[in-house]
């Protein structure tokens, strides 16, 4: 019996057309193979049905009991391929998603953001008074100011970012200082503010600091 049409179309979505054994992508030439042949009891659904490319299908297909040589693939060995196949395809939409639809980014999520290097006065606890006047205590921070806002989950929160507090050590205070005011790339793990020494909209860990040009 051939695949119904529901099962054929489950098994494309849910592979993307790639091998479940190899995994490359292989568009019209995918093809669906029975775990356990039709022949031997094997059914039609889902369950017994395996994304392959011409070349391992017949490397699972074409076994000859009679005559047998090499390592056979087992029905098991084959629904664990398929399983751990759909569930990365499926892992790497939802990552793709909340990136591409959402742009969304994560806390502790190693990132790369682009945008204007900056130093920013800010009022400092416990009065708060503004900076800018004249006598008035305030703290000096590096900021990077992107060029698209993201969406920041952190814990159970959410946020639209901007501006990020970089936060960084003697060596790369001294190392970058240089890059004040250009255009960079910054790559660093993200975190969320958590004391009112902290600015922007979040906080940025740097592990390094290029002008944007060189990008
Ligand atoms: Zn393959």
């Amino acid at each position: 019996m051939p695949w119904p049409k529901s099962v054929k179309l489950d098994a494309l979505l849910l592979s993307e057309r790639s091998c479940c054994v190899c995994h490359q992508f292989k568009g019209r030439n995918i093809e669906l193979h029975h775990i356990v042949a039709e022949a031997e009891g094997g059914s039609s659904d889902l369950a017994n049905c395996i994304p392959l490319c011409p070349d391992c299908h017949a490397e699972a297909g074409h076994y000859n009991l009679n005559h047998p040589r090499g390592t056979k693939y087992s029905p098991d060995e084959l629904r664990r391929h398929r399983d751990a196949w759909f569930a990365a395809v499926s892992e790497r939409r939802r990552l793709q998603a909340s990136r591409l639809v959402d742009n969304t980014l994560f806390e502790q999520q190693q990132v790369r953001l682009i945008g204007s290097f900056e130093r920013r006065r800010f009022a400092v606890p416990p009065h708060f008074l503004d900076p800018e006047v004249e006598g008035n205590e305030g703290a000096t921070y590096w900021i990077l100011a992107i060029d698209e806002p993201f969406n920041f989950r952190a814990s159970s929160s959410s946020r639209s970012v901007a501006s990020l507090q970089l936060c960084l050590s003697a060596e790369q205070y001294a190392a970058f200082e240089p890059l004040m005011g250009r255009r960079v790339v910054v790559q660093g793990k993200l975190d969320k503010c958590i004391s009112a020494r902290h600015h922007g909209d979040a906080l940025l860990w740097v592990d390094d600091i290029e002008d944007a040009a060189d990008d």
